[in-house]
């Protein structure tokens, strides 16, 4: 035997014990695990390619519910996985499909192919915007911006300040968007002035708003929507009234429960089941949760719960557009968690609207 053959086999028989151990390790390991995924929205249209993170295709959820059907995954009602996950009672490759925020695509794109493949699904619903039938304001603005990026941008046309941005490129964006959120926080402006913005933003970057307006894009589900889709089997459960957590007790409680009787009023359900709005959570929360009658609450923090998870800091894993198929599966299965990946420490926020 040749040197170079006598190493090469040598090296392919240590991966290949060094796989071995981490496939038994792994199941074992994931059957004490339960992965809770979290989707945002299906895009009508472009959303996707406006924001990769937030939106998937259509087809991109399709293709991930039959890879959960292939790797015989044992997709369980949220409610029911946390009980199990804490009585150590899981089923192999046991997972929890979450979606946050509830725009109205969920209705059009998410609900028949959630139903189309029989897998039971929670949607944290935000309730504010339910109501108001109008495009969400921080969400809108964004897209107008990405729709609008072959533009020069004059805020002092929106905001009275002497700036002119270009567009084109993503920072530019951000740093326009960073202008309009400051301008909103200063002026503190109404449900109805936030939305005559948002349509002079679409007028001066020359976008179509009345066709946006026409599709619904941005904008919340409508309260009887909600209804037929808890009609339909969809667990609705609390994201807080309007997409906040105030650091003050009867701020924070009153935001559960707007949204809880909100809620109620649309699925006819008592939901106690909560996500941190943004992921942002701080440990201040979990006696007010607690109060609340909330019995889980979920963050963007990127893992698997397992029994050593406290039950109101459950991690998710934030499924998204820049991921392949055997990524996700790696998940699905556990292997991810053997491979080395980005550190996640004990950040009090995480990024991202969510
Ligand atoms: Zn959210």
């Amino acid at each position: 035997m040749t040197m170079l053959k006598t190493f090469k086999q040598a090296a392919l028989k240590s991966l290949k014990s060094a796989g071995v151990s981490t496939l038994v390790h792994n199941s074992r390991w994931r059957r004490q695990r339960l992965l809770i995924l979290a989707y945002h929205g299906i895009s009508l249209s472009d959303e996707h390619l406006f924001n990769g993170s937030q939106f998937i295709s259509a087809e991109l959820f399709r293709n991930r519910l039959e890879l959960l059907k292939k790797t015989r995954c044992a997709v369980l009602p949220l409610g029911e996985a946390v009980e199990r996950l804490y009585r150590n009672d899981l089923p192999d490759r046991a997972v929890a499909i979450t979606f946050d925020d509830g725009t109205s695509d969920f209705y059009r794109r998410a609900f028949p192919l959630i139903q189309e493949f029989g897998v039971p699904v929670t949607l944290y619903l935000t309730t504010f915007y339910s109501f108001y039938q109008r495009p969400v304001f921080d969400l809108m603005c964004s897209y107008l911006l990405w729709k609008g990026r072959t533009n020069v941008l004059d805020l002092k046309k929106l905001t009275g300040q002497d700036l002119k941005i270009d567009l084109s490129s993503h920072d530019a964006r951000t740093a326009a968007l960073s202008h309009i959120h400051a301008f909103a926080q200063g002026q503190k402006p109404s449900a109805d002035e936030k939305d005559a913005f948002a349509t002079s933003l679409a007028a001066q970057l020359s976008v179509d708003y009345d066709a946006l307006l026409e599709q619904r894009m941005m904008h919340n589900l409508t309260p009887n929507e909600v209804s037929q889709l808890a009609a339909g089997g969809i667990d609705v459960q609390l994201h807080t009234h309007r997409h906040r957590t105030p650091m003050d007790r009867q701020l924070f409680l009153r935001e559960i429960e707007d949204n809880r009787k909100s809620i109620q009023e649309m699925t006819g359900k008592n939901p106690t089941h909560f996500c941190y709005p943004s992921g942002v959570y701080d440990l201040t929360f979990l006696p007010w949760l607690r109060e609340a009658g909330v019995v889980s609450a979920t963050t963007c923090e990127s893992g698997f719960a397992s029994r050593s998870s406290n039950e109101l800091l459950l991690p998710r894993f934030l499924d998204n557009a820049t991921l392949s198929p055997i990524e996700f599966e790696s998940w699905l299965t556990g292997i991810s968690a053997a491979l080395p990946r980005r550190r996640v420490g004990t950040r009090a926020y995480a990024g991202g609207r969510s």
